[in-house]
């Protein structure tokens, strides 16, 4: 007889409250429900599912972490705990999800006034308002810290900005876009919550990606896009207010990358016990096994770093270093797991009915975002060694 599948191997579960057990359960049944039986046919056809927006609004999970506003106050843990629930099925609908509550809602949240908390926090949290995060640019991304070309002017009608921002999540369909410029009085990078119907935004979509297709990537252009004073993030003023925001949200994407992992492993136990060669389940094989195991080593030791992460991080205590320590290794990790999970499953690992391939694929793309590995790495050996090494 097969064993049920456990990929919390640890028992992670154990030290959650019934609280929060019993929200991690309604999602995993929310997207094992609602989102598993459709995500492969939007991934292929590169394109959103709207009609499931709702439906997560309806889960009152967005902001979870954060304290008035309409968000529940919860933990990070429980934050962390929500992104790898969703990444588990699909790591697009996890990145839509963490670019709404972790980029756009965190630097509100972070960086905003009273006023603006007030103004956007509440809708956002119920996705009345969809939001996007513009940092990056065609020219700049690892270097962003003191490389950002796109300007911001203060005139007397309020400020100009000027430039593009590439890849930016959720873009296409966003009601306001968070956007990161350079002021050309000060030379500080500030932010702006820009309302896309703002005359001089334009967005044109990112085609043909071969990761995370479901999300839907956009070229911004700001071509003399006025913005009021009152809609400058009034608590950004250098690029350490940007880096607050990533902090948080680089231990999100390590809890994803935990996430894209398991739904990887569990699919390639499932098929290994399933799938017979020279007359009995591959799973049988120690060679199998052997891959089985060390996905399972790894997957446990990711597990227990983002829990501990989250630790940290409701203790106040996190730290650039800590974020971007488990960003790297956690993703790391699940390139070696799912391109493993790839291979127990021989030629159907390729095919999308299997689910793998698409974890495979958008694994690439969760690497790189958010800091690539090289530059999280130089965040943490900065931190260790006490030198800089970035340029
Ligand atoms: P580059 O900076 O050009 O880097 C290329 C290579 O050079 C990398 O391997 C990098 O590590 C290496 N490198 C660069 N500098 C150094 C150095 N000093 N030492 C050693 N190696 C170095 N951005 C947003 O603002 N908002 C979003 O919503 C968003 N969503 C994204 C979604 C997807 C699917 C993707 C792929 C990207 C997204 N990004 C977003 C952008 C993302 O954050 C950048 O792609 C990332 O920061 C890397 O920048 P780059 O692609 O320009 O690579």
């Amino acid at each position: 007889e097969v064993p049920p599948i456990d990929a919390d191997f640890y028992d992670i579960s154990d030290r959650l409250t019934t609280d929060e057990r019993e929200i991690q359960l309604k999602v995993r049944a929310f997207m094992e429900k609602e989102i598993a039986l459709i995500v492969n046919e939007y991934w292929l056809h590169d394109s959103f599912p709207h009609e499931i927006i709702p439906k997560i609004a309806e889960l009152n999970i967005c902001g979870i972490n954060y304290e008035g506003y309409g968000c529940a106050g919860k933990s990070s843990l429980l934050e962390g705990i929500i992104a790898c629930e969703l990444a588990r099925v699909d790591a697009s609908i996890a990145t839509f999800f963490g670019v709404q509550s972790g980029l756009c809602m965190g630097s509100i949240y972070r960086c905003g006034s009273e006023e603006q908390k007030q103004e956007w926090l509440p809708k956002l949290q119920k996705f009345e308002k969809i939001g996007a995060f513009g940092l990056t640019e065609p020219e700049v991304g690892s270097g962003a810290a003191g490389g950002l070309t796109t300007t911001c002017e203060k005139t007397e009608n309020g400020w100009k900005l000027n430039g593009q921002k590439k890849w930016i999540g959720n873009a296409t369909f966003a009601d306001i876009v968070i956007i990161w410029a350079r002021d050309v009085a000060d030379n500080q990078v500030k932010g702006f919550i820009v309302r896309t119907e703002t005359p001089g935004f334009s967005v044109e979509k990112i085609k043909d990606k071969m990761a995370l297709r479901i999300v839907q990537n956009g070229l911004i252009t700001l071509t003399n896009c006025m913005i009021d004073e009152k809609d400058r993030l009034q608590n950004a003023n250098s690029f350490k207010d940007t880096t607050k925001v990533l902090q948080a949200t680089r231990a999100g994407v390590a809890w994803m990358a935990v996430g894209c992992a398991r739904g990887a492993y569990e699919n390639a136990l499932a098929y290994t016990t399933q799938r017979e060669q020279f007359g009995k389940p591959i799973a049988a094989f120690q060679l199998i096994q052997n891959h089985l195991v060390e996905m399972l080593s790894n997957l446990t030791a990711m597990q227990t770093m983002v829990f501990r992460l989250s630790e940290l991080q409701d203790a106040d205590k996190l730290k650039d270093e800590h974020a971007s320590l488990a960003k790297v290794f956690c993703t790391m990790r699940t390139r070696d797991i799912v391109s493993r999970a790839r291979e127990v499953m021989g030629g159907n690992g390729i095919l999308l009915e299997y689910n793998v391939a698409r974890f495979l694929a958008d694994a690439e793309a969760i690497y790189s975002y958010e800091g690539t590995k090289e530059i999280n790495s130089l965040i943490v050996g900065r931190s260790i060694t006490g030198f800089s090494a970035f340029v």
